[in-house]
């Protein structure tokens, strides 16, 4: 027996007892007479004390020898201190070493194993296993677990089956490239891996399972992006005779729940705005509704007048600033600058000073008189002490520029709180999207998608205008969920294809599976993903889902630990058919 009791549990009530504790060595504090061994394990720390006094001679330089991260086991008794602690539960007491053993040595690791560490990302991703034994990371891990049990258990009280989908499969798109497999018994031909399970699940419902979730892995070939996984998870659902309404309600519960068991919080209905809505509100379609700050569009109000970079504008639209009046010239030139970065892109910004005593002060004071200045403040709902910022130019870009600004303005005034869960759903996306790369329309969330039956006739006559039954669940400023109506026969899902430029062939060769599916009795279906990842990183109020992944991998798509992707031998690309091009 390697224990009796975790290095979590031992207290006053146990004083006397005969334990054996297991685990690794955070720390020893030796003081010539007498040693102190902190014993951690995932339970936490229990100290084990030995002296010159009490402690057998053999044993006592036998401890002297162990150093940090060692594996040891001990026994003894457990006894009261003498100085608690009182930051950790098992401060009260501490063991009197009788027998101790080496269970491993271990190496100094490399950075130190403490909620605060020296180590630096790279290195602990290299080391991610000495990583998973600070406190941090182990309870991110453990909260992970607590999210996706609270997932399973409400899904399977509803009713709903998890049931696993392949890996190795043919393309499922989702707008990113896949990650292909050689396969070896087939030359020349290949496996892709899910984007998602996508056509699985709607595969499913026609086979009549009718509510179906699954938490799976999902692979994606993108372009290296801030906080993207090449893999990451999805709580995948799909349900049979629904309508959109359904889905909202049933996973609006689903959501309450998670909010509800695993972060206290009550949230009422959730509300529901159109995307068109969204994108003029926030310029954004997963606004953050957690502060207001919403846009006003000034058009009306400030293209009357001999300011031609606004007269020239598509769009003249601003937001206000609650307090802002309070900045300082050269913050708003710094303010300035900061939508002028690349990144941002605006060629500059108007700003309007709300004064406490209710007159304006306006960097184009030249063009507008008090009377236009009010009804800006009237518009984007500045009050007395307010700044009102506001940009012009082309109506995508120039929301996408303030959108930015609203979210950076919020996060340094504080109002993004990590505690404060304001969720919302974004409903009636456009069924299409139209790159410019390739000069075609996308589907905007995958093909599979029902156009909303009443656009249905602008499909030839203006395809962007045309609306799908597509949701996307937001939670302070994060897409966490989206889903879709899916099409349910054969001859809506053609004209899709076509719509979306494939040639009645490749629609046959790719999907003709599904086609053929939606000819044997295919029930309306509809469902969602949620990215657990992300949802798991915002309900535990951080920032970043590798914190949550216990073997990610780093921004170049690498795992630096195991060292992966590599180079295969020549020996594995002759049996797998295939011979490498490379430039250099
Ligand atoms: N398959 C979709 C996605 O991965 C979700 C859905 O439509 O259910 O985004």
């Amino acid at each position: 027996m390697y224990r009796s009791h975790t290095n979590g549990e031992l207290r006053l009530a146990n004083v006397g007892n005969e334990v054996t504790l297991s685990g690794w060595v955070q720390k020893v504090r030796d003081k010539g007479f007498m040693l102190w061994i902190d014993l951690r394990d995932r339970y936490g720390i229990t100290q084990l004390i030995l002296d010159e006094e009490r402690t057998d001679k053999t044993l006592f330089d036998q401890a002297k020898n162990i150093g940090r991260e060692f594996v040891i086991q001990a026994t003894g008794t457990v006894i009261e201190r003498q100085s608690k602690n009182n930051n950790i539960p098992t401060g009260e007491i501490e063991v009197l070493v009788t027998k101790l053993t080496i269970l491993n040595a271990a190496k100094t690791p490399p950075f130190t194993i403490e909620d605060d560490t020296d180590g630096g990302e790279e290195l602990r991703m290299q080391y991610r296993y000495l990583d998973i034994r600070r406190n941090p990371v182990k309870e991110n891990l453990i909260f992970r677990h607590k999210v996706a049990q609270e997932v399973r258990n409400y899904l399977s009280n509803e009713d709903f089956i998890e049931v696993e989908t392949p890996y190795l499969i043919k393309s499922t798109p989702e707008g990113a490239r896949d990650f292909v497999v050689p396969s070896r018994m087939n030359e020349g031909q290949f496996y892709a891996l899910p984007q998602s399970p996508q056509t699985f699940k709607q595969l499913l419902m026609v086979g009549g399972m009718d509510k179906y979730f699954q938490i799976v892995k999902c692979f994606r070939d993108e372009d290296l992006r801030a906080d993207r996984q090449p893999e990451f998870t999805q709580i995948d659902c799909e349900m049979a005779f629904v309508e959109q309404e359904d889905i909202l309600n049933a996973f609006e519960g689903l959501t309450r729940h998670l909010l509800q068991k695993i972060n206290n919080v009550d949230v009422a209905e959730f509300p529901r705005i159109t995307y068109e809505e969204a994108m003029r509100t926030y310029g954004n379609d997963k606004p953050d509704i957690r502060f207001g700050m919403k846009f006003g569009e000034l058009n009306a109000v400030a293209q009357h007048k001999e300011f031609n970079v606004f007269n020239q504008a598509e769009l003249v639209v601003g937001i206000a600033v609650p307090g802002g009046n309070s900045y300082t010239r050269k913050d708003i030139d710094k303010l300035i600058d900061w939508v002028k970065r690349p990144q941002v892109g605006a060629l500059g910004m108007v700003y309007a000073r709300c004064n406490e005593d209710g007159s304006f002060k306006s960097s184009v004071d030249k063009f507008y008189d008090q009377e236009d200045l009010a009804k800006w403040a009237e518009v984007t709902g500045a009050k007395p002490g307010d700044l009102v910022c506001v940009l012009s130019g082309d109506t995508t870009k120039v929301r996408a520029q303030l959108s930015a600004l609203r979210m950076e303005l919020a996060e340094r005034l504080g109002l993004r709180k990590p505690d404060e869960f304001a969720p919302l759903w974004v409903v009636d996306f456009p069924l299409l999207e139209w790159d410019e790369e390739t000069e075609r329309f996308h589907a905007m969330h995958h093909p599979f998608t029902s156009p909303k039956p009443e656009d249905m006739p602008l499909l030839d006559t203006n395809p962007a205008k045309v609306r799908a039954n597509a949701y996307d669940l937001v939670l302070n400023g994060n897409e966490i969920g989206g889903g879709s109506i899916r099409i349910h026969d054969k001859a809506t899902q053609a004209l899709m294809f076509d719509h979306l430029g494939f040639t009645p062939e490749e629609a046959k060769a790719q999907f003709g599976f599904l086609m053929n599916a939606f000819e044997y009795g295919a029930p309306p279906h509809g469902g969602i993903a949620f990215g657990l990842d992300r949802l798991v990183a915002i309900l535990g109020g951080q920032e970043t889902i590798r914190d949550f992944i216990a073997f990610p991998k780093n921004n170049a798509g690498r795992d630096v630990m195991i060292d992966a992707p590599a180079s295969i031998d020549e020996a594995q690309l002759t049996e797998l058919s295939l011979k490498l091009n490379l430039k250099s």
